[in-house]
């Protein structure tokens, strides 16, 4: 008997049919009217709803709609903010474009050059990400599917990922949802993303993301994973996988047939000294408050995996200091570490979403002061810019000039990191390139090798 599944009768009792056990039920852009609670909606907003999903990715599971979501509290749930398409996440010109263009009765291929026109409008690729990032090999070619920003950290995007169980209707990473192949970030290919971990010595970190790895089947995970047992990846020391899972589909990890093995995985590889951290994607505690899920938090932590949470700050969904504060609190008792809390990113829907970093600072604050030293572990609020996360560290006044106090948590220079800098005072700024310099001066001061690194890369976006 496998240490697994000594484990899972522990805690699931005999091997009867778990009553928790669902299958997984799935519903798209296409499925809209086939949801029974969205018949209570006006029909208006079920209109929107069409509109909105007609440009940007909407995928929804009954999990989530049965068990998450609390329709008494419909619009106003957070968790029906979280997947479900809200009018004012276009703008009104945008609105009206695709309304008309539905109202009319427009062909498919009019419906579809429209919404392509729209997504390009809303910065689909943030931060450089798809020019400066992706690595090369020996012989020079692009290692697709793969992206090393931090010497320490790589990042893989196995092609069998790029999905997830529900979609987030803030996702900075919505663009690769809605079938644009060029916005793809994808690799199929295990032998090239271990041939860079051989050569790239530096690396001590491999992180798996997506869309969302737990995604895939284990024996795909597998294909990735167990190749680093072998003592040329001992520099690997860690392995993070970046997943939405625990909140969108527990099941995977308590009553799915690959769940067993899944685990069996994970803990195969703590045995061989690897640490194996997942990197769970929470925006609010009610996420936690199913049994299913805790028992899936409890499964990965038994199979010696640790969790750590983060996730961005949003308007109309966690942008309060006691939401963030009970969060921290409930993943500190079930033993889920607090990491990142992010400010949400320059894409998409990110008008209807975003905070102003003076507010999204003062909520971090309240909420740090209300958890004890162990829920005190997430930093933030930090937005991953192109040159590195930056932290909003507090504000404060300087010789009569009221400023923000920054620092690099991560830099595209490793020599950025941990160095404070500072940025004039504005209430109203959401991202880092909004900010201007402190006492006059000109740029801050990773500025001109931030430049020199662009115009060096391939086509300096
Ligand atoms: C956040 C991030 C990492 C990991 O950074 P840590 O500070 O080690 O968590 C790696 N690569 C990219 C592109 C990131 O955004
Ligand atoms: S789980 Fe992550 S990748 Fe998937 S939709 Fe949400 S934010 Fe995007």
């Amino acid at each position: 008997m496998s240490t697994i599944s000594a484990l899972r009768r522990q805690h699931d009792g005999a091997a009867k049919p778990d009553a928790a056990a669902r299958r997984f039920q799935v519903y798209t852009q296409r499925d809209l009217d086939r949801i029974e609670q969205l018949e209570q909606l006006p029909e208006q907003t079920r209109f929107d709803m069409r509109v909105v999903a007609s440009v940007l990715p909407f995928r929804v599971n009954a999990y989530v709609i049965e068990e998450l979501i609390d329709w008494s509290r419909v619009p106003d749930d957070p968790i029906y903010q979280l997947t479900f398409p809200q009018r004012d996440m276009l703008s009104p010109g945008q609105y009206a474009r695709m309304a008309a263009a539905l109202h009319a009765g427009a062909p498919k291929a009019t419906l579809q050059a429209l919404a392509h026109e729209l997504r390009a409008e809303l910065n689909p690729h943030p931060a450089g990400q798809l020019q400066l990032n992706v690595p090369t090999d020996a012989d020079g070619q692009d290692l697709n599917g793969l992206q090393h920003k931090y010497r320490e950290t790589v990042l893989f995007f196995p092609s069998q990922g790029q999905t997830c169980h529900s979609y987030c209707t803030f996702c900075f990473r919505w663009a690769q949802f809605v079938g644009d192949k060029a916005l793809r970030m994808a690799s199929t290919e295990a032998t090239r993303l271990h041939a860079y971990l051989r050569d790239h010595r530096e690396v001590s970190d491999l992180l798996i993301t997506g869309g969302d790895p737990m995604v895939m089947k284990t024996k795909h995970l597998a294909g990735y994973l167990e190749a680093l047992l072998d003592p040329a990846y001992d520099h690997v020391q860690t392995i993070r996988i970046g997943t939405k899972a625990l909140t969108f589909w527990p099941q995977r990890f308590v009553t799915d047939d690959d769940a067993d093995d899944l685990l069996a995985l994970l803990s195969r590889l703590v045995r061989a000294g690897k640490h194996v951290a997942i990197m769970a994607h929470y925006n609010h505690w009610r996420e936690l408050s199913t049994d299913i899920a805790q028992r899936a938090v409890r499964r990965l932590r038994d199979c010696g995996a640790e969790i750590r949470s983060q996730g961005p700050l949003l308007a109309h969904i966690n942008d309060n200091a006691d939401d963030w504060a009970r969060l921290w609190k409930t993943q500190v008792r079930l033993g889920i570490v607090p990491y990142y809390m992010f400010v949400e990113r320059d894409t998409g829907a990110r008008h209807y979403f975003e905070v102003p970093l003076a507010r999204a600072w003062n909520i971090y604050r309240d909420a740090m002061q209300q958890v004890s030293g162990l829920g005190r572990t997430a930093r933030g609020p930090s937005m991953s810019a192109g040159p590195g996360k930056v932290e909003i560290q507090g504000v404060t006044e300087i010789g009569g000039e009221k400023l923000f106090v920054l620092r690099f948590i991560q830099g595209r220079d490793p020599d950025w990191v941990q160095r404070p800098f500072f940025a004039r005072y504005d209430e109203r700024a959401t991202w880092l390139d909004q900010l201007q310099p402190a006492f006059g001066d000109a740029a801050f001061f990773f500025e001109p090798a931030y430049r020199a690194m662009q115009a060096a890369s391939v086509d300096g976006t």
